[in-house]
């Protein structure tokens, strides 16, 4: 999809959340523009039973709440968790006075407006302290709760003591408290129009402040008791229930409102960790190749190492047998090289070792196997070669390890010369054991006889 597209379809999107959260207030203004919102329901035990499990509902979420906090010390939540505790308590007797609600009208009323002001005061609070980092050294503090759950039921006891000595002022006490909370409630809003979150349980959390904001502007509008007064009830859960959905994701997840990523955010997070992944694994495949190459090879000349030479030596073995191909195999070994090391210095034998190698490379075919074997000791495998051409090849490394003269550190030059034994398929056995084994007896005849030399029968 276009970059164009995609704004277009998160735009539209945005318009679909923003209607769903306007379908309450329609259905308000729909009610009071029938005339039925005026109806009156008067049954005192619906109201106790709705009242009572709207209670245990948010004491309930508010302990998850209180749980997030003491998790994740995330400021937000916390003042989420005060807001719940409050309007838990300060809301309680407004489903205690049922019974009340004729005689003392504003007994019973005022417990509404008041907790939707506490908790629409400390969700803004929380709003407020959204970027605030974690309060680490508070999150333990219980005593703060069972403060707090004090001044909230100080609260309720202020608002019995009004309710029964000012009665009259009740009704402007009511929706003063009202109004208020409206305020704090369309204040937090603005902010999250001025600066969206974008943690998707913020999105819960905006779509729950709209569901308060409709409930408080339906009881201005409402009698105790008519359509619209219990439609506002429930506009007023359905704000509810989403704040508690988004409590309990949190507590699925990180026990924050802020830390909880997007399904796009989760997208790109993994994406990315998937491209890292992916290059890490290739620098993995890349360092074991070149752990392989090490392990094949010897550092100082280059040439494959013992383990290596004796593998490949296998497989050519088993080729050659196949095939009935000749095959050849020659085992070299530098002359006085003891005393090389001994007159010219460690380095210059290092440096013998390898101008030895790389000579004798260029004397060798790229199918011939040519390894280190030992210290100063080489093996050559040809495949397809009898023993007459190995032996010339052997006669011609013997010449140029005659003419190689490398220069020592000093540039003094060097004497170099290498004795050989040569052993082929067949007369002189038929695995790379005997073979070896019959190389290395006509190399030690080679050394006898006055080294700088080929033995090949
Ligand atoms: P010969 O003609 O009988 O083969 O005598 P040599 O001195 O060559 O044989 P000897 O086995 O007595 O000595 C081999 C020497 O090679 C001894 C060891 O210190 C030396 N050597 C082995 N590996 C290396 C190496 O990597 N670098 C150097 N500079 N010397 C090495
Ligand atoms: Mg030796
Ligand atoms: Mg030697």
């Amino acid at each position: 999809m276009t970059v164009s597209a995609v704004k277009f379809v998160r735009g539209f999107q945005r318009v679909l959340l923003f209607s769903a959260a306007l379908v309450p207030a329609v259905g308000a203004y729909y009610l009071r523009a029938v005339g039925s919102g005026g109806l009156l329901f008067r049954n005192h035990a619906v109201h106790e039973v709705a009242i009572t499990v709207s209670l245990l509902c948010s004491a309930f979420v508010a302990y998850v709440a209180v749980r997030c906090y003491r998790s994740s010390g995330e400021v937000f939540v916390g003042w989420l968790a005060l807001a719940l505790i409050g309007e838990t308590l300060v809301y309680a007797p407004h489903g205690v006075f049922t019974r009340l609600s004729h005689d003392h009208t504003a007994l019973f009323l005022i417990y509404g407006p008041a907790s939707r002001l506490v908790m629409s005061v400390l969700l803004l609070r929380g709003l407020i302290g959204y970027d605030q980092p974690a309060a680490v050294d508070h999150k333990d503090d219980r005593l703060r709760w069972w403060k707090s759950a004090a001044v909230f039921l100080l609260i309720d006891l202020m608002l019995a003591w009004a309710s029964t000595r000012h009665a009259d002022k009740m009704p402007i006490l009511r929706l003063v408290l009202e109004y208020s909370a409206l305020a704090a409630t369309a204040t937090a809003l603005i902010m999250l129009l001025l600066r969206p979150r974008h943690s998707p349980l913020m999105r819960l959390y905006a779509f729950a402040l709209v569901g308060f904001a409709t409930s408080s502007v339906t009881f201005v509008y409402a009698s105790p008791w008519t359509h619209l007064w219990w439609y506002a009830h429930a506009v007023f859960a359905a704000g509810f229930l989403m704040l508690g959905y988004g409590v309990l994701q949190a507590f699925h997840t990180t026990g924050s409102f802020s830390g909880v990523f997007s399904q796009e955010q989760l997208m790109e997070y993994l994406r990315a960790a998937k491209a890292s992944a992916e290059l890490t694994a290739n620098q993995l495949k890349m360092a074991n190749a070149r752990l392989e190459v090490l392990a094949r090879t010897d550092s100082l000349t280059g040439a494959v190492n013992r383990r290596e030479f004796m593998e490949r030596a296998e497989y050519e073995l088993e080729r050659a047998k196949r095939t009935h191909a000749p095959l050849s195999l020659m085992v070299l070994d530098l002359d006085h090289f003891k005393e090389i090391n001994d007159r010219h210095g460690h380095d210059a034998g290092d440096i013998v070792l390898q101008r030895f190698v790389e000579m004798s490379i260029v004397h060798l075919r790229t199918v011939d196997i040519f390894g280190r074997i030992g210290g100063e000791e080489f093996a050559v495998l040809m495949p397809n070669t009898g023993i007459e051409e190995a032996t010339a090849v052997a006669q011609r490394l013997v010449e140029a390890a005659r003419e190689m003269h490398p220069s020592s550190a000093e540039g003094m030059p060097i004497d170099v010369s290498v004795s050989i034994g040569v052993a082929c398929l067949g007369p002189d056995g038929d695995s790379i054991a005997t073979l070896m084994r019959a190389a290395d007896l006509r190399l030690y005849r080679a050394k006898q006889d006055g080294r700088d030399r080929v033995v090949a029968a």
